[in-house]
Formats: structure tokens, C-alpha cells, sequence
């Protein structure tokens, strides 16, 4: 009854909610560090924007997204129509592997990376080739080049890397631009690109005008602290948005939000304060761990990748004392709180690994 490649995958398991941990440990106050979302809130035009719309909520959106188009056309010097909108990046990476991934094609990805490029291929019903970060937590962009092969339909370069915060330079992304063959597309994740601010960090927009192959995603739901209202896009050349445009439902994005992410794009104020506050809260933290001589991947996001021998008990253990975190297989992802907030928590996580490297008693 069901699609076979469905078998092997399991629903997103959400875990308990906020308030249930809160009333099973006993806490007063969970700290949300597992979902890089804005830890300074969105901007307050957007709240303003919001309440003044008109509802309308008998009407259809509209489903061209053109107000929001038409700014992030202006602002970006973009084309109108070479952006998608969908519910959030989760949604474009749908579409993007329904119009492209069928079973007897591949796709080849770094790991660890963002999760959501595997399961949409795994339910499509195409190869998935994980290729291992280095041990500086990178993507291993040549190893990703030579896993192209003539069944590969799309390449996913996740930059900066969620979990690992490291980032492929302009010289190294050239390189791979150039190498891949035409027919294959290259997706570049850039939902974190607003926090970056190493020098050579390359802006995929500059690659649209030579490469018809190449597509941009970015996503209103991390530096505008936009999550709850699911709105993202993608950027690439004609054929390629058109192609995406057959397989998006048509009236994906609600009206609130799309007035919520006009609003929070026209406060330039408000997202810089944030990437600002972000870069002095990480400051702090890599200090914090140099001197303690705990090691982490180097960040370019609004998060962290730390090492830990016991990754699930450190997340375990910072749960039970207040501090949502995110186990990996050698690490634990941590969102940079608040300046308080992460002092707090970089407390917790010292004995947190102290308690959980102990020697088991015989
Ligand atoms: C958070 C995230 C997304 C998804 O963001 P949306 O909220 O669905 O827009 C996509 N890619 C990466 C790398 C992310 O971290």
C-alpha cells in the first residue's frame, strides 16, 4: 500500500515538548540551543507589520510572493523571475529532490550535513552518497567531485555546514563549480550566510551568471528570526526555477508571512545587531573552550560544533539542567545563546563532560 522506499525511513521524531522536559526535570526555564534559531528574537517592524495587514482570511495568498519579490529583487540585483518561495528551505529541498531524484539517479552529499538532502532522496527513491567532512569538520569538496557520476543529478553544498559551522572558501568553491559537469545541479545552502564574516567566503549569487546550474537557497528563519512563519528561497537560472515551479504547490507561503518577511528584510538595523551580538557571544565561547582545552570545529554560523567522547549524555545531562543541545555522532551542536545564557550553559557543559568521561566503576 504504502511506497517502498518509505520502509526504511522514520517520521521526525520531535521528542517532548518544552514544557513536558521543563515538568520532568523540574525546571523553571529551558534554554532552546538546538535549532540555531534567533536567540534575540525578529525585529519588532515585524510584529507591527503583522498586526496592521488585513487578514483576509478568506482569500488564497498571493502565490507569486511579489512584494517580498520585488524588494529581494531590488536588494539582491536579481532578476524577479529567478526566485522560488517555499515553506521554509525544508520545503525547497522537497522540491528540488522530487523535480530532480528518481529511483536509478544519485545524489551526492557531505557528512555530516544538513539531514533533511538525505531523507527527501532516500523517499524519492535515489542513491544517496554521504561523503565525509574532513577532520576539520569540511566538506571533502574534491572527494564530493569524484562520487559525481553519470547517474548524479545533484550535488548539496551546505555553506557554512550545519553541524560543523566550517565553510569552503571562494578558491575552493570556484574549483568545484567549475569541475562539475553541466547536467548535474549544485545546490548551495547559504541559510546561514548572514553571520559569516571571514573575507574569503564566497557568495553563491556570484556564480548564477556563468553557471546554469547552480541554485542558492537562503531562508528567513535564522538571522531574521523568522522560523515559525516557514519562508525560504531559492535563486538559480530560468530553466532551472521553472523546472522546481512545476512540482511547488502554488499557494505555499501564508499572506502573514509573507508581510512578516517583507518587514523583517527592511530592518537591516535589527539583523545586524544580531550578527554582531552573535560574533561577541562566540568570542567568548571559543575563549572559553581554548582555555579549558575543549576542541570545536571553527564557526562562520550562529552555532557550534563541539567535541565530546559522549555526545549523548552530554546532551542528556545539559537537558536535565535546563539546556536544550544537539548530540552528533562525535560532537554536540550548540546554538550561541545570549551572553548570559551561554556563560550558564558553558558552565553546565564542563561538568557536564567531566560527570560523563568518568571511568565507569567496576
Ligand atoms: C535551518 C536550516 C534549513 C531549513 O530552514 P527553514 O526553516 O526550513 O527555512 C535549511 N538548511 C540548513 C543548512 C539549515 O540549517
Amino acid at each position: 500500500m504504502f511506497k517502498k522506499t518509505l520502509e526504511n525511513l522514520r517520521a521526525y521524531d520531535p521528542g517532548p515538548s518544552v514544557d513536558e522536559i521543563k515538568d520532568m526535570y523540574g525546571l523553571k526555564r529551558m534554554i532552546k540551543l538546538d535549532s540555531n534559531e534567533n536567540v534575540y528574537g525578529a525585529s519588532p517592524n515585524v510584529r507591527n507589520a503583522i498586526i496592521d495587514d488585513a487578514l483576509l482570511p478568506e482569500l488564497y495568498p498571493d502565490c507569486q510572493n511579489s512584494d517580498l519579490r520585488r524588494e529581494l529583487s531590488r536588494r539582491l540585483g536579481i532578476r524577479e523571475d529567478r526566485f522560488l518561495f517555499g515553506a521554509g528551505l525544508d520545503e525547497i529541498i522537497v522540491l528540488i529532490s522530487r523535480a530532480f531524484l528518481e529511483p536509478g539517479t544519485s545524489m551526492v552529499m557531505a557528512w555530516p550535513t544538513f539531514y533533511e538532502y538525505y531523507c527527501h532522496a532516500q523517499i524519492e527513491g535515489a542513491a544517496t552518497k554521504k561523503i565525509p567532512c574532513d577532520q576539520n569538520g569540511k566538506h571533502d569538496w574534491k572527494a564530493m567531485l569524484e562520487a559525481i557520476d553519470e547517474t548524479t543529478k545533484v550535488v548539496w553544498i551546505c555553506n557554512p555546514n550545519n553541524p560543523t559551522g566550517t565553510y569552503l572558501t571562494k578558491t575552493e568553491l570556484d574549483q568545484f563549480v567549475q569541475a562539475v559537469p553541466e547536467n548535474v545541479l549544485i545546490v548551495i545552502d547559504e541559510a546561514y550566510i548572514d553571520f559569516v564574516t571571514a573575507k574569503d567566503f564566497p557568495n553563491g549569487l556570484n556564480y548564477l551568471e556563468s553557471k546554469e546550474n547552480v541554485l542558492v537557497l537562503r531562508t528567513f528563519s535564522k538571522s531574521y528570526g523568522l522560523a515559525s512563519f516557514r519562508i525560504g528561497y531559492a535563486i538559480g537560472s530560468l530553466p532551472v526555477i521553472e523546472e522546481i515551479g512545476k512540482v511547488r504547490p502554488p499557494f505555499n507561503n501564508p499572506r502573514l508571512s509573507q508581510v512578516a518577511a517583507l518587514a523583517g528584510l527592511k530592518d537591516d538595523t535589527f539583523k545586524e545587531a544580531c550578527v554582531l551580538k552573535n560574533r561577541e557571544v562566540l568570542s567568548m565561547t571559543t575563549a572559553f573552550l581554548d582555555k579549558k582545552g575543549i576542541s570545536y570545529f571553527d564557526t562562520q554560523a550562529n552555532f557550534i560544533y563541539i567535541k565530546v567522547a559522549e555526545p549523548k549524555q552530554v546532551a542528556l545531562y545539559c537537558k536535565q539542567k535546563g539546556f536544550l543541545i544537539n548530540p552528533f555522532q562525535d560532537g554536540v551542536r550548540v546554538t550561541i545563546g545570549t551572553m548570559e545564557d551561554m556563560k550558564l550553559f558553558l558552565q553546565i557543559l564542563e561538568q557536564a563532560i567531566l560527570e560523563t568521561s568518568a571511568e565507569p566503576s567496576k
